[in-house]
């Protein structure tokens, strides 16, 4: 009805048709708007919060082929008074766009690597912390100088962490990501390329990067199905085990899902079937009561 109206309209289009790809258009649609001021809500309150009072971190373990617990991921949780529960899904990749993800990443890694000590003694002494960082912190060195410093303030051994990079950060390999990736493993620290599969990067591109391990996506693995699965998915592994990265497969639902993966040579498992992601109290329960070794 109004001018005003009409351009901010066209502007969520404008917006949506960029985030698409660029190059293209948009039809302006009440859900279009909804799911704009959604964001936008989500991006006021991510500027504002004080991390401490809304977000906490639930732990994911992570399994060997023996079932034994070798490490666990940090995941985010975010309990906002004002917009109720908001999934990682829906605010990492918006704190990605709006370079917050520097206050959010800073604030897990931290978090996490100040809960080591306790994660560790529930478990095994060469356990693994994973942590997920932002694609967007790979252009510059900063994240690297902060983990080091929370792992001399905590104590912690640069081989107990595992840095999970997204493979979408492929897209914009540099000499300078590449220099950054061997800085980090340099010291030690370890990475790995998260939802492997789910992305566009090539296998062989996978293989030129200085990483320890890939994470075979969920989506991924639920795709290849059929009678060559097993055999598919061993071809990766052994792809990725000539050139000394291990594999771990995300999303294993069952117990005939663990067993083809584990004859597939996956080095470590995670999913539903082991464990959902748990606060540190859920944890020490599980870490009590659980044996997988069937
Ligand atoms: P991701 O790093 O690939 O994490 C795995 C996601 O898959 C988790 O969802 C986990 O709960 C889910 N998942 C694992 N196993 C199963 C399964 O067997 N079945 C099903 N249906 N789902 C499974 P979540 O916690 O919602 O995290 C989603 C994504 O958000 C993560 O994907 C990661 O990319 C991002 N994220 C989460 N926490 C952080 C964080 O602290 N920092 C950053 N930068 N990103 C994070
Ligand atoms: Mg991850
Ligand atoms: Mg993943």
């Amino acid at each position: 009805h109004t001018v005003t109206q009409l351009i901010s309209n066209a502007d969520i289009a404008m917006y949506q048709a960029k985030s698409r790809g660029k190059n293209r258009y948009e039809f302006y649609s009440q859900s279009l708007a909804e799911k704009s001021r959604r964001s936008m809500d989500i991006e006021n309150q991510l500027k504002s919060l004080v991390c401490d009072d809304e977000f906490f971190l639930v732990y994911m373990p992570v399994l060997d082929a023996s079932s034994k617990v070798v490490g666990c991921e940090a995941l985010l949780r975010w309990n906002s008074p004002a917009l109720g529960f908001v999934g990682p899904d829906e605010f990492i990749p918006l704190a990605e766009s709006t370079g917050l993800f520097e206050k959010v990443d800073f604030w897990v890694i931290e978090q996490s690597i100040k809960s080591f000590a306790e994660l560790e003694g529930l478990f095994s002494e060469d356990f693994v912390l994973a942590i997920n960082i932002s694609s967007a912190q790979l252009s510059s060195n900063r994240v690297h100088l902060f983990i080091l410093e929370m792992l001399n303030k905590y104590k912690v051994k640069p081989e107990s962490i595992e840095l999970e990079i997204t493979e979408t950060f492929g897209v914009e390999q540099t000499e300078n990501v590449l220099h950054l990736l061997r800085d980090i493993r340099s010291s030690d620290i370890k990475i790995a390329i998260d939802d492997f599969g789910a992305g566009h990067t090539s296998l062989m591109q996978m293989i030129d990067y200085p990483v320890d391990k890939i994470k075979l996506d969920k989506s991924f693995i639920d795709r290849v199905s059929g009678k060559n699965k097993t055999e598919i998915i061993s071809a990766i592994t052994h792809l990725c085990h000539l050139q000394n990265v291990t594999v771990t497969a995300e999303g294993v639902e069952s117990l005939e899902q663990k067993r083809e993966l584990i004859e597939a040579k996956c080095d470590y498992l995670q999913g539903y079937y082991f464990s959902k992601p748990l606060t540190m109290k859920e944890l020490k329960v599980y870490s009590l009561s659980t044996d997988f070794s069937i």
